[in-house]
């Protein structure tokens, strides 16, 4: 890291095992959500470094190919260790740039973790198949090769978990790696590669390049990178794949969301309550996986009155303080564009039940705003249509779960929705017509974990096969088939 004369640091890529300086001098400060210190400058690349980072990955990848499997495995074993032992300090640095609570941030951690445990069985998950006598005296076998250079493009809302998504599964399959971490949330992603080269993960192999869409474009375009893995929002990552996919490079683009959660008449209310009242407003909402929709079935005014109780509890603060549950959006820029969606939603007409505003005007510092909950939304009304990323929430009357499944039919996003009841043919209904790709059963956050794909619909996901699981270890290989004749 550079300190500059008022003492800022100025972070410094990854390329080749170095901490080099950023060839362009521009920055972008780095501020705590919670307070607005400045924790650090980040510098805005470009495609020089790009190309350096590339060429760096290239010439690592000649020989990391043809290391062993289990050589490989064995460097994340040790990175394992060295993240676990780090928890706590990787816990705070995520508190401190993204604004998140401690224990959410705790959690993401483990997330990360698990990414590393599932990339450490590269020698089973690689492995290949073989059917000897395909034909007479003939025998085939499918080998699995890496791809080369992959590039990871990643958002603010998970700076640890995302980025583990993709490099230690790409590395453990015998690629390397340059990622572009969030501008915004920068700062734990070098962490993440000086515990990497701890680990033993020689030169080259994993590459850092901060920056924004001038990092992207040079990625997306440069012709040594051969797959791109995209984290964001819905117009990037349409953009993202769009230009990746025509320069034939394989691609994965995790996108936005509007995540629906049903309540049935019969739920068990209170639990239905806590984990709305969670999903809803942890992390301020800016979960991909974040419930913002709740459609109410049958008369659920009791209900409503719950929920509304509950958020009018919820402590709201810097999430460093153990009690805080709801912490401050990213940027105040993303507030405004919050508070132009409050006033939409009471233009076209919505009930706002709960005013989050108002908690806002108590606060002294940082980008908070309190819970905002409308009551009568419609899906056609803005507020119901597109992600918001932020404390607001949205209720939908519904007559029956047909009604429900309709609004979820009707919702370009499906990255996940989730079923609150105790009767098993609504549930079977729910798993069989639900338009999204990751369920919950009366569980708040459906999100899977690493050993499962990340697996959302419509547009919420834009390519074929998805991070994580056996998707992800199709995504970061190709395969190559061998048919052998011994009649000779
Ligand atoms: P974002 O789209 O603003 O940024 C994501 C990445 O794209 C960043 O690295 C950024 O530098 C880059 N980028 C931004 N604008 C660009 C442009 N015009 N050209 C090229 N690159 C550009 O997203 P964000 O605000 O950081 O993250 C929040 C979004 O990510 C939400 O929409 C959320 O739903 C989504 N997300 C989705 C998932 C999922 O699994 N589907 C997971 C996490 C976050």
């Amino acid at each position: 890291m550079t300190v500059t004369k008022n003492e800022t640091v100025v972070l410094r890529n990854y390329i080749n095992g170095e901490w080099v300086e950023a060839t362009s001098t521009e920055t972008l400060e780095v501020p705590n959500p919670a307070t607005g210190e400045i924790l650090a400058r980040v510098p805005i690349s470009t495609k020089k470094d790009v190309d350096l980072a590339v060429k760096a990955a290239s010439d690592a990848f000649k020989t990391w190919r043809d290391t062993p499997v289990p050589k490989r495995a064995r460097i994340l074993y040790k990175y394992h260790y060295l993240l676990t032992e780090n928890h706590e300090k990787l816990a705070q640095l995520i508190v401190q740039e993204n604004g998140k609570s401690y224990k959410e941030a705790h959690g993401e951690v483990q997330r990360g973790l698990e990414c590393v445990e599932f990339a450490a069985g590269a020698p089973t998950l690689m492995m290949g198949e073989t059917l000897a006598n395909i034909a007479e005296d003939i025998d085939s076998e499918m080998f699995r090769f890496p791809l080369g250079v992959v590039g990871g493009i990643t958002p603010f809302n998970f700076p640890m978990m995302v980025p583990m998504w993709m490099f230690p599964l790409a590395i453990a399959c015998g690629n390397t790696f340059v990622l572009k971490p969030s501008e915004r949330t920068p700062i734990l992603a070098n962490e993440l590669a000086r515990l990497f080269t701890e680990a033993g993960a020689p030169k080259g192999v994993f590459n850092i390049v901060h920056g924004a869409h001038d990092v992207v474009n040079g990625l997306l375009d440069h012709p040594e990178v051969k797959a791109i893995s995209f984290v964001g929002s819905q117009p990037v990552a349409k953009y993202v794949y769009e230009r990746a996919a025509a320069q034939g490079k394989r691609v994965q683009a995790l996108s936005g969301a509007k995540n629906h959660h049903i309540v049935m008449p019969d739920a068990d209310m209170e639990k239905a309550v806590a984990n709305i009242i969670s999903s809803t407003f942890g992390s301020a909402g800016q979960r991909c996986m974040a419930c913002s929709a709740v459609i109410v079935v049958g008369d659920g005014d009791k209900f409503v009155e719950a929920l509304k109780n509950k958020a009018d509890d919820l402590i709201i603060g810097n999430g460093i303080d153990d009690e805080v549950l709801l912490t401050p959006v990213i940027r105040d820029s993303h507030r405004q564009k919050v508070l132009g969606y409050i006033e939409k939603g009471l233009e076209e007409g919505a009930t706002l039940l709960r005013d989050g505003r108002v908690d806002m005007q108590k606060m002294q510092e940082g980008n908070f705003l309190g819970a905002t909950i409308f009551d009568h939304v419609t899906p056609e009304m803005t507020i119901a249509k597109d992600e918001i990323f932020a404390p607001v929430l949205s209720l939908l009357r519904a007559n029956d779960l047909d009604e429900g499944l309709e609004f979820i039919r009707k919702s370009r996003y499906g990255n996940g929705a989730t079923i609150y009841t105790k009767d098993a043919r609504a549930v079977r209904q729910f798993r069989q017509e639900a338009d999204a790709g990751m369920l919950g059963i009366n569980v708040g956050v459906p999100a899977t974990m690493a050993f499962f794909p990340f697996s959302g619909w419509k547009d919420s996901f834009y390519g074929d096969l998805h991070v994580n699981g056996k998707d992800g270890v199709n995504f970061f290989t190709r395969k190559k088939m061998i048919t052998s004749r011994f009649d000779y």
